[in-house]
């Protein structure tokens, strides 16, 4: 019997696509209110989260409709989708290195 793991899934909010959530960058509006991009290894801060698939169309898509806002139920700062910019290209360059 080959060994069946429950991959939690999430989604993306630029596309509405359902990916599994350790492929994804997730985005988070901590109890404090601060909005930041979640770099921990297994996406643990505390918070409501929201997740891009590290795609530069998803990620144009959550920029331009302000999707991240709508889902985190705030207004995410410029610098946050910066910063989340960097991660998405930083994480698709390492998905395309792993493919290499
Ligand atoms: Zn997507």
């Amino acid at each position: 019997m080959p060994k069946v793991r429950k991959v939690p899934m999430r989604m993306c909010v630029g596309c509405g696509a359902m990916r599994p959530k350790m492929e994804m960058v997730r985005v988070v509006r901590t109890p404090q209110g601060e909005v930041k991009v979640d770099t921990t290894r297994s996406a643990k801060m505390s918070g409501r989260g929201a997740y891009v698939e590290p795609r530069e169309e998803c990620l144009e898509a959550a920029r331009k409709g302000r999707k991240l806002d709508r889902a985190l139920e705030c207004e995410v700062p410029e610098a946050v989708l910066a910063e989340l910019e960097q991660e998405v290209r930083r994480r698709a360059a390492a998905a395309q290195a792993a493919r290499a």
